[in-house]
């Protein structure tokens, strides 16, 4: 992984490539951390819209204050709210430059946002991975990890929320031809190289092969 970083270019290094790409997955799944690792091998942004959210609460902005509980029970911020959020970061970038979406969108609503504010920009989805990780083993990573909002029952609530919300996302962006599964029940190395072969396919990525052969 250290070495896929050291080769990788620079965000904004000019090549002109661009990926725009979601990271789909459960809560736990480690998308998180994958969208990290990409942003350095792709140069492109890693957006987390919970990380966003954080940071508001942290500020005590209105909106920190307005998802500040919802964000603690594991329930979704309303898709209205996160629309806001997400144009408006879309915005400061220029939607059609590469980004890496994890944890949005995660309704149906929120994808066809998406579609919106791309399409509006002349732009649109290149990839979504989605990152498959058995249930069990999501609710032991979520356990060991001891994060404030990581008690047993909200990490239950979070994933029956995922999949009655989130989980169709699977079978719309598969109809739509941009579905890549990933399996995600593997070590982080070898989860980047399967998002790195995945995408390495793409017009638009197409010099990336050979950062693909560093990382695998
Ligand atoms: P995450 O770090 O992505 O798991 O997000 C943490 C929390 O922020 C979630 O449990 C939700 O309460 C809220 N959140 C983040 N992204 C979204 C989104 N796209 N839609 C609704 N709520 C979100």
């Amino acid at each position: 992984m250290a070495d896929a970083a050291e080769a990788a270019p620079a965000p904004g290094d000019g090549s002109g490539r661009s990926a725009r790409v979601v990271l789909l997955g459960p809560p736990g799944s480690g998308k998180g951390t994958q969208a990290e690792v990409l942003s350095r091998a792709l140069g492109v942004a890693a957006i987390s819209t919970g990380d966003m959210l954080r940071e508001a609460v942290a500020a005590g902005t209105d909106l920190g204050r307005l998802v500040e509980g919802i964000m603690k029970s594991g329930a979704l911020v309303d898709d209205e709210t996160m629309a806001r959020v997400v144009r408006e970061r879309l915005g400061r970038t220029g939607p059609g430059a590469g980004f890496l979406l994890d944890g949005y969108p995660r309704t149906l609503p929120q994808a066809e946002t998406l579609q919106e504010i791309l399409g509006a920009a002349g732009s649109r989805l290149d990839a979504v991975l989605s990152v498959e990780v058995p249930e069990d083993e999501l609710v032991r990573r979520a356990v060991a990890r001891h994060r404030a909002d990581d008690r047993e029952e909200v990490v239950r609530e979070r994933l029956r929320v995922y999949r009655e919300k989130t989980a169709p996302l699977i079978g719309y962006y598969e109809r739509l031809g941009l579905l890549r599964p990933i399996d995600g029940y593997r070590p982080v190395g070898e989860v980047t190289a399967q998002m790195m072969a995945a995408l390495a396919g793409l017009a638009s990525l197409a010099p990336l092969d050979r950062a693909a052969g560093v990382t695998a």
